[in-house]
């Protein structure tokens, strides 16, 4: 009796362990209190992007982009991204994006946690004063969204389960504001041009956009006792910022979008990593 007693405990115990096994190396075992799954060797491998050097899309390194003059005006604020996109990046990602590892969701959504807190801090931190007045708004997640062929593909979007990560952390509602009729293709056997082009017109506002955030903002007014005050910062969330030409579609749509309906929109964008 005692006999079989050990034996169970001890295939509990290796049971325990294997589902403890680090996800990405699959070697070691314990210490996962910060990044759900990862162990603390590979989550000290996380190439964070600590100083940022363009302020406008957040790269670490002298940026040739945003300084061209004849770069048409950004509808968002700036970009922020957790990490750079360094191979294990580009690992991690394409485990969770495309072999479907929904394990990744939870560390990756935590590193686009810190990402939004560090955006937080970062511009509440300055004399910015219209920073600081539309951080004090609504606040709301959404994300860039995937058309319906690739999302039967993959099953799920990876910018949304980020976007949902970030929202439940913070307390904030996450609403899919946007969507995309059709499939782009894959961006990445493009040109800059190509894809600032196909980019342009690839998405749109769901149906009844402005009705999903009205309430929100209804809510504020009656907190704040304050009357149209119609401003809403939405938080764009996406895995990798490239050129910057998706996030550049998506909040035009919804900056145009909520204007027509009188809604003054901050967009800032929040990206995983950064190519
Ligand atoms: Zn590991
Ligand atoms: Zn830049």
């Amino acid at each position: 009796m005692i006999m079989v007693r050990r034996t169970q405990l001890f295939l509990n115990w290796l049971l325990q362990r294997q589902s403890e096994t680090c996800i990405a190396c699959g070697i070691h075992t314990g210490g996962f209190s910060k990044f759900p799954g990862i162990c603390t060797s590979c989550s000290a491998q996380i190439p964070w992007i600590h100083n940022i050097r363009c302020v406008h899309c957040g790269r670490p390194t002298f940026c040739p982009d945003c300084v061209r003059p004849d770069r048409a005006a950004r509808y968002y604020v700036c970009n922020r991204s957790a990490t750079s996109y360094t191979p294990i990046m580009r690992e991690w990602i394409g485990q969770f994006k495309y072999r479907g590892n929904e394990k990744y969701g939870p560390p990756l959504g935590e590193m686009m946690h810190r990402a939004y807190q560090a955006m937080r801090h970062e511009f509440a931190g300055r004399e910015y004063f219209r920073f600081n007045q539309s951080l004090q708004n609504v606040n709301l997640v959404t994300c860039v969204p995937v058309s319906e062929t690739r999302l039967t593909e993959r099953g799920f979007n990876q910018a949304q389960i980020l976007a949902e990560e970030l929202a439940r952390r913070n307390k904030l509602p996450f609403l899919p504001l946007l969507a995309r009729p059709q499939d782009t293709g894959k961006q990445s056997f493009k040109t800059k041009k190509e894809r600032t082009d196909t980019m342009y017109n690839a998405f749109s506002a769901v149906p009844g956009m402005t009705e999903l955030i009205k309430p929100f903002i209804l809510n504020a007014e009656s907190q704040t006792k304050m009357e149209n005050q119609k401003c809403v910062t939405v938080w764009l969330v996406d895995d990798i910022y490239t050129t910057g030409s998706t996030l550049q579609a998506c909040a035009r749509v919804l900056g145009e979008k909520a204007s027509e309906e009188g809604i003054h929109m901050t967009i800032f964008c929040l990206t995983l990593a950064r190519s």
